[in-house]
């Protein structure tokens, strides 16, 4: 039976979550439309899902002069703390294209421009830097390890997100970071590219002896799978009407995931199952419109009755 508790208090969390990742510019074409270039970036959606559960959140990122000040000031009024967001006045902010195929669940990627990422020096915000839950969201794995080594202690929980861009070009300070960290989510296909496995089984098995206890691998419309070592946790994605654009629905459930984490202060087995359903919750919302435009909207009653619905669709009752 699924049991799913949100945490109950409306109040910030106690446990903070510092996010490092891109804030970005994204141009997106699915098969139903296109747009220019729009707010992006992993960070940016991991800073709204925390936001969505108002949980502490820090973002740590850089961007360029060329950075609307008006998506500076949405998010600063979502409460996300901004304070590690460098901008280089002269500089471009990253920059990514990608086109998707018309499964979506596999897309093209067009362009990436790292533009300031490139000699990227990542600061910690004082107030952050005592962060209980770190989640290195999707950005150069150098930047990634800097930041693990300036927080002020280990933090209690590690996850880490990346991608296929940084298994192609930077895959031994990958292994570093993978090393470092105590959750790993990706890709069933960056599973495999990981691993060399094609059974996801048997990639979660060889991504353990990388370091990570625990291996999320996410598989977009088909759900996600839970390892720790030998037990197993599956969930379904919900069945949605309105799946429009899936670009950053990996970055918001890793955000939905490290929320519920810090909100129920809780790093166990038995809460990452909970925390995997509203990962999932709120990246349902992510894919119902193009960029952020839905999270942006999201709220915590709407996120409590997709997780509802969740329990609906995964609770049954069998006599064996
Ligand atoms: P997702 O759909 O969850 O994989 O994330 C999409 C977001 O990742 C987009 O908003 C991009 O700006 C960002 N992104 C794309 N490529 C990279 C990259 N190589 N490193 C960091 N972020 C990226």
């Amino acid at each position: 039976k699924a049991n799913c508790r949100m945490p109950k208090s409306k109040n910030y969390s106690i446990m903070k979550l510092l996010a490092v990742g891109t804030v970005a510019f994204d141009a997106i074409e699915t098969p139903f439309g296109k747009t220019d270039k729009i707010l992006g970036g992993a960070a940016t959606y991991i800073g709204l899902a925390a936001s969505v559960m108002k949980t502490d959140v820090s973002l740590v990122s850089v961007i360029g002069g060329d950075f609307p000040q008006e998506y500076l000031d949405m998010m600063t009024s979502k409460g996300i703390n901004l304070d590690g967001v460098e901008m280089i006045k002269d500089g471009k902010t990253f920059f990514w294209s990608g086109k998707y195929h018309n499964d979506l669940n596999s897309r093209d990627t067009l362009v990436t421009e790292l533009n300031v990422l490139e000699n990227f020096d990542p600061k910690i915000p004082a107030s952050a830097a005592d962060a209980e839950v770190l989640l290195l969201g999707n950005l150069h794995p150098a930047v990634q390890l800097a930041v693990l080594e300036r927080m002020n202690s280990r933090p209690k929980l590690v996850i880490l997100d990346t991608m296929n861009f940084w298994m192609d070009l930077t895959w031994d300070l990958l292994m570093e970071v993978i090393a470092k960290t105590d959750v790993i989510t990706i890709n069933d296909e960056e599973a495999r590219q990981l691993s060399g496995e094609y059974s996801l089984v048997k990639a979660a098995q060889k991504i353990h002896t990388l370091g990570p206890k625990y291996v999320i691998i996410k598989k977009g419309e088909h759900g996600a799978l839970l390892f720790d070592d030998g037990k197993v946790f599956a969930i379904p994605a919900l069945p949605l009407e309105e799946v429009f654009d899936p670009t950053g629905a990996g970055d918001t459930f890793a955000g939905g995931f490290a929320s519920h984490i810090a909100k129920s202060e809780n790093i166990s087995f038995e809460n990452m199952k909970s925390a995997i359903i509203v990962g999932s919750a709120m990246a349902s919302f992510t894919v119902e419109e193009f960029g952020t435009q839905r999270l942006e909207k999201v709220t915590q009653d709407e996120l409590k009755q997709r997780i509802t619905q969740f329990k609906e669709l995964t609770t049954f009752e069998v006599e064996l």
